[in-house]
């Protein structure tokens, strides 16, 4: 069955076509692929478990209203962002989500929570104090999930002082608690500290009297806490944001079973081919020095559009099913890149930064690497000036 909101998602996709104008720089997003990639999620996880799509900074830069309509037609329960103006984008597209608010509110945004329907994060009393007093004012309870902080040291309350702000949670008359959750510090390079942020976690719930776990969401784990989670209760839900998208954070037993789909993919056009004799030392710094008489291809994307300049003389791109290395800097708008041992590149060609082209395949992981970066920030590094092209079920 759809959920509600379903053929709001389809009238936005129309809208948002890309412009008529030649992409010199694009990314594309699988839409298809993201609704597989939560189905297959799902279906990896215990049966009882709900989903919360962690959809914030545009959906990890998918775009936010197209990745999030998509994923409430596939299912999602709840969706996190990072603050009021992506709640406030997402509300649009319809009533009926709860939508999580991960980060702290400034003092003029509190109001933005009743208006738009939004669940608050609460580390604090003050918290709970301005909470009830907004639930009082608007007549009608504010709904809050308690983050207990169990060693990240950022948004929550300290594990060891969590029962006595659930306690005035639960004196609060004007505010309904939803929802408890954790975030892990280093699932991915830690289990044993994971599991102790696990326990502190578990035991702060257990010094909360008559809290009613399986009427909340329940939730820690996020993309590289799954292959920790056993499906063990009290725990009910998963909070995902870059798997979803077809990530996998490292290779890891569970998750190299889920096989999800890359969603998004980078791409460029050759702009200018050309000849240069050996010898010389070309461009900006004079940072590479030609071996062998060179054909270059420049590329019509540069750091204005997210190739990072750390990648400089480390990155590669596929251009007719082939890898070729960039050579020197990466500039703003343009990057060389050496096509000698591909014949007949022309201009206008496509080219692969991110993605799969013939049998040639740039993961999103090893293109942050050439960068020293990590995929989150990698997503969050394409430019405003990148379209982002929205492939459906129906091909582009
Ligand atoms: C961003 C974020 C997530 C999602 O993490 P992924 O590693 O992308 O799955 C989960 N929880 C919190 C609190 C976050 O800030």
């Amino acid at each position: 069955m759809d959920a509600p909101g379903a053929s709001c998602a389809q009238s936005l996709l129309i809208m948002q076509s890309p412009s008529r104008l030649p992409l010199r720089c694009w990314a594309e997003i699988d839409l298809a692929a993201l609704e597989r990639n939560l189905r297959l999620i799902r279906a990896s996880l215990p049966a009882h478990m709900r989903y919360v799509a962690v959809v914030k900074a545009d959906a990890y830069g998918h775009g936010l209203q197209q990745a999030a309509a998509r994923l409430m037609h596939a299912g999602a329960d709840l969706f996190a962002v990072a603050n009021v103006a992506e709640a406030t984008a997402l509300r649009e597209i319809g009533p009926g989500w709860p939508i999580l608010l991960l980060s702290p509110l400034l003092p003029e945004e509190d109001s933005y929570v009743a208006e738009y329907d939004l669940t608050a994060t609460v580390s604090t009393s003050d918290e709970v104090q301005r909470f009830n007093a907004l639930g009082q004012s608007v007549g009608r309870p504010i709904s809050v999930h308690l983050k207990i902080d169990t060693g990240m040291g950022r948004v929550g309350v300290w594990h060891e002082q969590a029962e006595k702000l659930y306690a005035e949670i639960v004196a609060a008359p004007h505010i309904k608690l939803a929802g408890v959750f954790t975030h892990f510090s280093s699932s991915d390079e830690d289990p044993a500290f994971t599991a102790e942020q696990r326990h502190r976690f578990l035991a702060a719930l257990q010094r909360c009297p008559g809290i009613r776990l399986d009427q909340l969401f329940v939730h820690a784990d996020s993309s590289a806490g799954l292959e920790t989670l056993e499906g063990a209760r009290p725990f009910n839900a998963v909070r995902i944001g870059l798997l979803q998208f077809g990530i996998l954070p490292r290779l890891n037993s569970l998750l190299a079973q889920v096989h999800t789909e890359p969603v998004f993919s980078f791409k460029t056009r050759v702009g200018l081919v050309k000849e240069l004799p050996a010898g010389n030392t070309i461009s900006y710094g004079r940072t590479y020095t030609l071996k062998r008489d060179t054909r270059i291809a420049v590329l019509t994307a540069g750091y204005g559009d997210g190739i990072q300049r750390a990648s400089s003389n480390r990155a590669q791109v596929i251009i007719h099913g082939v890898r070729c290395p960039v050579l020197g800097r990466v500039t703003m708008d343009q990057t060389i890149v050496d096509i000698t041992d591909i014949p007949g590149v022309t201009r206008g060609d496509e080219v692969v930064l991110v993605g799969r082209q013939e049998k040639a395949e740039i993961p999103l992981a090893e293109f942050s690497r050439w960068a020293d970066t990590i995929p989150w920030e990698t997503l969050c590094s394409v430019s405003k000036r990148v379209p982002r092209v929205y492939k459906t079920q129906l091909g582009l």
